[in-house]
């Protein structure tokens, strides 16, 4: 950690600072008191001259101090938090600070998961509380010296110390009391919304340079390690984040090359129907196996491949290992009645998707009826796009089942679920956390599930973890769950295991809650 460059003075820091000291030294009220004694001593020793300089002096200063020392740090207009920039120039000032007093500064930025899919879900306005109340929360459970700062639309900085015991257990403490403080339900409209904050941080002497900036940026490359895994992870910086941050860039460049050479595949998490407790449903999610680096998750791949225009052969090749994996399945004598495979919107604005999709199921030589389309609900609600309505009908006419994926993160209206013949509505996962321990939650799951039975479409439940959530969406009678609580996502020989594996426990709804 030696080669650390030492904090630099800027020239902002350096005014800021040789203002202060001004006003501190000529201003303080026993100067004021001596004020008239210095006046007459100057004219006695030098006349009316000197009495002019001093009297010109001290309303100088004032206005050189006011100019020097900073004026007042800008703030975020909604929460009244610091902006960046003023939590930058708090971090160089603490830089300083510490250096002189043998101390040290911790920088934390923590992000609310999914904003966006929140937003979408409650809209600006009652975001916009979320995003106050969770930012009092905060303030509420840092020290009193700790500066927080908005840093981006659900982005969090806080800059802890300078103190002589800010290091790792420090911020560690720190995050966890924000967690915790942010952690309760907030009413919005009589409805309960839960957030949960991911966190990053960087230690002083950990940040390649030691400036505002470096820190910023070190504790949000820590962060988006932390939001791979999301809900509330927490990660520190380290060097080699900095080489895992160089890979995602790099990442870009490299996908078309992946795709083509067989290092995109799909790995498999099973769905459940609550009726009978058999495998109902695999869903095929994209992983990239790299030979170099290790296994690289969707998060961390989609957005270059879209911003790559990428998409839809992502979807060619993840249609293709989804259907031979269900004719491999077949002929091991396992029967999925159908795999779910995700298509991105830009999948669904080709207008040659339908017929593509009908060669695919005919080379398999399976049933369209195997196929699960699944479709996200906020493209569905946004959409005007024609292809993209005309596509999803095709495909339902095809016979494929269309899944609104994401439920309840869109405003798909009951039209909507109608006129795409949607079969399934998947139930996000935001609706599943909790619950069993939250009253709210259950309320709102039953609402759609009620919906739901009206509309006379099915239900899945998206991201069950535990035993708990899974017997009550039983008894609220949602029809299938996908969660941890029965697998993670696999690779095709691990799925393959695991399916025997299950179907010779021969797991009934109940049962499979306690399995
Ligand atoms: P999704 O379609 O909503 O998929 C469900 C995600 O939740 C998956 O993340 C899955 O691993 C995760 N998950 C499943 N059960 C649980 C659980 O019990 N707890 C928690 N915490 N998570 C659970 P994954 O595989 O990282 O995929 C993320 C998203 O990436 C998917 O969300 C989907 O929108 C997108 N995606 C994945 N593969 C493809 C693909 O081939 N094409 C397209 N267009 N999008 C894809
Ligand atoms: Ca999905
Ligand atoms: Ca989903």
């Amino acid at each position: 950690m030696d080669e650390l460059e030492p904090p630099r003075p800027t020239f902002r820091m350096w005014r800021r600072t040789f203002g202060r000291s001004m006003k501190r030294t000529f201003l303080r009220p026993q100067m004021v008191a001596f004020l008239p004694a210095i006046m007459l001593g100057g004219y006695w020793y030098g006349g009316q001259g000197v009495l002019m300089i001093i009297a010109l002096t001290f309303p100088l200063i004032l206005v050189l101090g006011g100019l020097f020392e900073a004026e007042l740090p800008p703030v975020d207009s909604l929460t009244g938090l610091l902006t960046r920039d003023a939590l930058r120039e708090e971090i160089e000032d603490a830089l300083l600070a510490a250096r002189a007093e043998a101390e040290a500064t911790v920088v934390i930025v923590m992000e609310i998961d999914g904003g966006s899919n929140l937003e979408t879900r409650l809209g600006i306005p009652a975001m916009e509380a979320v995003l106050c109340r969770t930012a009092d929360r905060a303030i509420g459970a840092v020290r009193g010296g700790d500066k927080i700062a908005k840093l981006g639309r659900y982005r969090y900085g806080i800059l802890v110390g300078p103190a002589r015991n800010a290091g790792m257990d420090m911020a560690l403490r720190t995050v966890e009391r924000i967690q915790n403080a942010t952690a309760d339900p907030i009413s919005i409209d009589a409805a309960s919304v839960y957030v949960t904050l991911s966190a990053g941080f960087c230690l002083e002497r950990r940040a390649l340079r030691r400036t505002g900036e470096a820190l910023i940026e070190a504790a949000e490359a820590a962060l988006a390690e932390a939001r791979v895994p999301g809900n509330g992870a927490v990660r520190a910086y380290s060097r080699e984040m900095r080489a895992h941050a160089e890979m995602r860039s790099s990442i870009a460049a490299d996908f078309e090359r992946a795709l083509e050479e067989g290092e995109i595949l799909p790995w498999f998490q099973p769905q459940v129907s609550m009726e009978t407790g058999d495998v109902s449903g695999m869903e095929a999610l994209a992983r990239w196996q790299h030979p170099a680096r290790g296994l690289i998750p969707p998060v961390d791949f989609l957005p270059a491949a879209e911003a790559g225009g990428h998409m839809e052969r992502l979807g060619e090749v993840m249609v293709f290992h989804a259907l031979s994996a269900l004719r491999r399945w077949d002929r091991e004598g396992m029967h999925i009645p159908n795999m779910g495979v995700n298509f991105s919107s830009a999948e669904l604005r080709n207008p040659r998707l339908v017929e593509r999709i009908k060669w695919e199921l005919d080379r398999f030589d399976l049933d369209p009826s195997r196929l699960t389309v699944e479709v996200l609900e906020t493209v569905v609600s946004e959409t005007c796009n024609d292809t993209i309505t005309s596509n999803i009908s095709g495909l339902a006419d095809l016979g494929c089942s269309i899944d609104l994926d994401d439920f309840g993160t869109g405003a798909a209206s009951i039209s909507n679920i109608r006129r795409f013949a949607v079969s399934r509505i998947k139930i996000d996962r935001s609706f599943i956390t909790r619950l069993d321990e939250d009253p709210s939650q259950e309320k709102m799951v039953a609402a759609i599930l009620s919906l739901a039975e009206k509309l006379d479409v099915d239900t899945v439940a998206e991201g069950v973890e535990t035993v708990a959530e899974l017997q009550l969406l039983n008894r609220l009678g949602c029809g299938h769950a996908q969660g941890y609580a029965f697998a993670r996502p696999m690779p095709i020989d691990e799925a393959g295991t695991w399916l025997q594996s299950f179907s010779a426990r021969q797991i009934q709804p109940s049962s499979a809650a306690s399995a």
